[in-house]
């Protein structure tokens, strides 16, 4: 089951063809997307996330994306689903055709949650840390490597996960060169402690996470601390829970980082999540 509707609004085959072989976003990478997890026909956090296009359009000198027709194109979608309850709803701007007249290239289409998600919200995950390779002092003065923008340039993401999983592992946690913690390849990071949780700040060159947000909103509410500060792998391997949060995996628990194992945190979990699902009760 998939919906694809373009940006005028229009719904299309996804199987057909719509890109044109010279688009930048297929050529160099060169656009912008988000994942939105729409339940039950609701998008959850679309305001953070169409705020979140518009700072990675920015950040790429696009034209700024038409927020109310991303809106329109994201419901054609909603009200065409037929699938499960939950879809993964993708948006994607890019700078468009490289020999056409400058126009962006803009869908949004609605997928099923992949099963191996589904799995890992259940059972956790095994986590490596790779490095990512730079030192976050470097972010504000090296605008070009759109450090913090949510580019369609994902492969070295993609090629992380990859390595993950062909090393006794299902997700990876980037660490700068100074060891800061950063961010998953597709996921933030948070860690619990007490009644405290911590996340990595979007200054050293990550996305600000619109599921993380929903959670401390949601766990601020009930009572908790929240932080948002630097985290080293020591503040990993020490905290009652570790997780990793995004709109189609939701809060996923760590069950291990490079091969030592973290608390169970069964319990935390659940109440995580009961904070982070009642944000849309
Ligand atoms: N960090 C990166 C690099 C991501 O790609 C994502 C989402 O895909 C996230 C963090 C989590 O963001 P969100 O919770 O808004 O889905």
């Amino acid at each position: 089951m998939r919906v694809l509707a373009m940006l005028d609004g229009t719904l299309a085959d996804p199987d057909g063809l719509h890109i044109r072989v010279d688009d930048l976003g297929l050529t160099r990478g060169d656009g912008i997307f988000e994942t939105i997890l729409v339940v039950d026909g609701k998008p959850r956090e679309l305001g953070p996330h169409l705020d979140r296009l518009e700072r990675s359009a920015r950040m790429l000198e696009l034209p700024t994306p038409d927020r109310a027709a991303f809106e329109r194109c994201a419901q054609v979608v909603i009200d065409a689903w037929t699938g499960p309850d939950e879809m993964a709803l993708k948006i994607v701007y890019t700078r468009g055709p490289e020999f056409g007249d400058g126009t962006p290239t803009g869908y949004a289409m609605g997928v099923p949650i992949a099963e191996k998600v589904l799995r890992n919200r259940v059972a956790g995950v095994r986590a490596i840390t790779l490095d990512r390779g730079f030192e976050p002092s470097i972010v504000a003065s090296t605008p070009w490597l759109l450090l913090g923008a949510k580019s369609l340039s994902y492969a070295v993401n993609m090629a992380a996960l990859r390595w993950a999983e062909s090393h006794d592992a299902e997700e990876a946690i980037f660490v700068a060169t100074d060891g800061s913690i950063l961010e998953g390849p597709t996921s933030n990071v948070v860690v619990a402690d007490g009644r405290t949780l911590r996340t990595p700040p979007p200054a050293l060159g990550i996305l600000r996470g619109t599921t993380q947000g929903a959670l401390f909103r949601a766990a601020e509410r009930a009572g908790w601390a929240t932080k948002v500060e630097p985290l080293r792998l020591a503040d990993l391997t020490s905290a009652d829970g570790v997780f990793l949060a995004s709109s189609v995996r939701k809060i996923t628990r760590v069950r291990m980082v490079d091969g030592r194992p973290l608390p169970e945190a069964a319990e935390l979990h659940a109440e995580l999540s009961a904070l982070y699902e009642s944000e849309y009760a």
